[in-house]
């Protein structure tokens, strides 16, 4: 499966998951790509290591050592814009967005007072 096909994540992790496919072919240029989602708010890439004949058992280790580190990055790049940002568990549900994204996900519930709720750093 092309990336194209398996890619099921916000756009702002596209950029680091083609350098990651990149990486991976190098390694094993027949590699088989299972599944790219988010789950739980950060990356998951599945796929299967080939190995190509003579090749070191250690170039396995490393296949799956840069994907677990994808995996782990992607929770400092919103998925949405690919800017710098961290991983939010205060939606509903868990999400890497930088502060700009995050607002616009939060929905913001109208105070007794008409005043709106303001995001957790506006109101220091
Ligand atoms: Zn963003």
């Amino acid at each position: 499966m092309t990336i194209d096909h398996a890619y099921e994540c916000g756009e702002g992790w596209r950029p680091m998951v083609t350098k990651l496919d990149e990486k991976l072919r190098t390694l094993s240029p027949r590699y088989e790509i299972q599944q790219i989602k988010e789950k739980f708010g950060t990356l998951r890439f599945y796929a299967k290591y080939v190995a190509e004949d003579g090749a070191s058992p250690l170039t396995r280790e490393i296949f799956y050592d840069l994907i677990v580190a994808a995996e782990a990055n992607s929770s400092t790049v919103c998925e949405e814009c690919g800017r710098s940002a961290y991983l939010r568990k205060d939606l509903g549900w868990f999400k890497t967005l930088c502060a700009e994204c995050y607002v616009k996900r939060k929905p913001r519930k109208t105070t007794a007072s008409g005043a709106m709720d303001v995001a957790p750093w506006e109101d220091r």
